[in-house]
């Protein structure tokens, strides 16, 4: 047990990833220099706020700063899809009274004192009597009494103070908007133009959201990794097909906890977790994880623990939104996560589990799973200090990561972008070989373990290799070498 364990273990690489959301309060270099420090594995610019001019700003200042700290972080760029909003007020914000009557009206115009304006133009279509309608993430709750032309009467079941340009969510109703908007029609271009490393789909609902999108990048330019937000009752309904259908899955807990009852989502975030993984899929536990930061030195204990439980969960990154976007903190919200993660990982080291053994894990039989789980057990049993991988795409590393190991995995690649990407993975620490040294893996595994002070007498690491993307040409290898001091 680590309690009064003076001796711990501190393991030198963290294996889950953080994930910081920039805005004004991180945008500088030296902030992005110094979240770097800090740990910050993947950089999310939320396409909610900002425009394109400061995007592309922010975007090639990340850039800059990983090259100049040889970092590789992945840049994710996270697209609104059809966040429904409410209208402005008249004088910036109402009073909604318990019991009292309220008007949504659809389309545009300035809402006042007992009418709500809602940016979403079909929203009276979608909702039906007795339904709620949820205003400010779930602060404020109406029940919709009568749909007159494209005015929704409601009731205020839990009153307060309503300002412009709040969310609306609609649990109970079926939302025809589709999760690909215009304006992320606009911002995908953005995020192609600019090489992003991830795009994020929100309110995603079937494997069909996420296949269009994909469809959409390949008929314009390129495919970038698609990373689906659950944060709808059909995505999790739908889970398993979006799963199979996508690069990574986000539990988007901010809007799922309002769309389902909040209590759901704990088992929900556990589920969804083994679930990719099963599938070697990245999953990130995002929103409120360190919400107090935003304006306290210091995190609740509540918060402690949930960072905790994602890692003991054995998710393959936690989010950070507003604690880095807008919060006072944000290098000191990075360094206590880190430091979370890190405590719970030293403790699941000492205990050789870093994650379940995932029933379903033998699933759908393939080598890579198969050399995946025999490379686990090698590593685990000999005390191997590293399991080097060479991949292209990165998705024998990806494979490997999903049956977490307790060794490190080094991930070696010529493509810059599959380091990039290989930052959002569970455990994994990318390396950039030169294309003409990257067939020479055994040469390669002492220079990768001199890199990484690995040279002492009786250090050795496993070399997993022979992977092909066309299955029918893969001959696997697995070679324990000795790096020589
Ligand atoms: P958002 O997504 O921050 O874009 O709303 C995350 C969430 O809903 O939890
Ligand atoms: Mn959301």
């Amino acid at each position: 047990m680590p309690i009064n364990n003076k001796n711990k273990i501190k393991l030198r690489w963290r294996r889950s990833k953080i994930i910081a959301t920039i805005g004004p309060a991180s945008e500088t270099s030296k902030n992005i220099h110094d979240l770097i420090k800090a740990g910050v594995n993947v950089f999310r610019l939320n396409m909610s706020h900002g425009n394109h001019a400061g995007h592309k700003k922010v975007f090639k200042r990340i850039r800059l700063c990983a090259k100049k700290n040889n970092a590789y972080v992945a840049i994710l760029m996270d697209l609104c899809g059809p966040k429904i909003r409410t209208g402005v007020f008249e004088n910036g914000s109402i009073e909604l009274k318990r019991n009292a009557k309220v008007v949504i009206t659809c389309g545009k115009g300035i809402g006042r004192e007992g009418l709500i304006v809602s940016q979403y133009k079909k929203l009276y279509k979608d909702v039906k009597i007795g339904e709620r309608v949820l205003l400010d993430d779930g602060n404020l709750e109406c029940r919709v009494e009568s749909v007159q032309a494209k005015n929704i009467h409601c009731k205020v079941i839990y009153g307060g103070t309503l300002k412009n340009n709040k969310g609306i969510n609609l649990p109970d109703s079926k939302v025809s908007v589709s999760s690909f908007t215009a304006k992320d029609k606009i911002d995908v271009q953005l995020a192609m133009e600019l090489e992003a490393d991830f795009v994020a789909l929100s309110f995603v609902r079937s494997a069909k959201d996420v296949e269009g999108l994909k469809r959409h990048m390949q008929r314009t330019s390129h495919e970038i990794p698609i990373i689906a937000k659950i944060e709808r009752p059909e995505s999790v309904a739908n889970i398993n097909e979006i799963i199979k259908a996508s690069y990574g899955i986000m539990i988007a807990r901010g809007d799922l906890g309002i769309e389902l009852p909040a209590e759901e989502v704990p088992l929900i975030q556990k589920e969804i977790i083994n679930k990719a993984r099963a599938n070697h899929r990245p999953v990130i536990v995002a929103t409120q994880m360190m919400e107090s930061m935003i304006t306290n030195a210091r995190p609740t204990r509540a918060e402690v623990g949930d960072v905790a439980n994602a890692a003991l969960s054995s998710a393959d990154a936690v989010m950070l939104s507003a604690e880095t976007a807008a919060g006072k903190f944000p290098i000191k919200t990075v360094k206590m996560m880190d430091k979370i993660l890190r405590e719970i990982e030293n403790h699941q080291w000492s205990k050789n589990r870093f994650g379940e053994k995932l029933d379903d894990f033998n699933d759908v039989v393939s080598s890579r799973k198969a050399i995946a789980h025999a490379a686990n057990t090698l590593a685990q049993e000999l005390k191997l200090q590293g399991i080097l991988v060479p991949t292209r795409s990165g998705h024998t590393a990806a494979v490997l990561s999903a049956s977490r190991p307790s060794s490190p995995l080094l991930g070696i690649s010529a493509n810059i972008s599959t380091c990039q990407k290989l930052a959002l993975h569970w455990g994994i620490i990318s390396f950039l070989v030169e294309e003409k040294k990257a067939h020479d893996w055994k040469a390669l595994a002492q220079d990768i373990g001199k890199q990484c002070r690995l040279a002492k007498t009786g250090n050795r690491i496993l070399l997993v290799s022979g992977f092909n993307d066309d299955e029918k040409l893969n001959e696997p290898v697995l070679k324990i070498i000795k790096i020589l001091s």
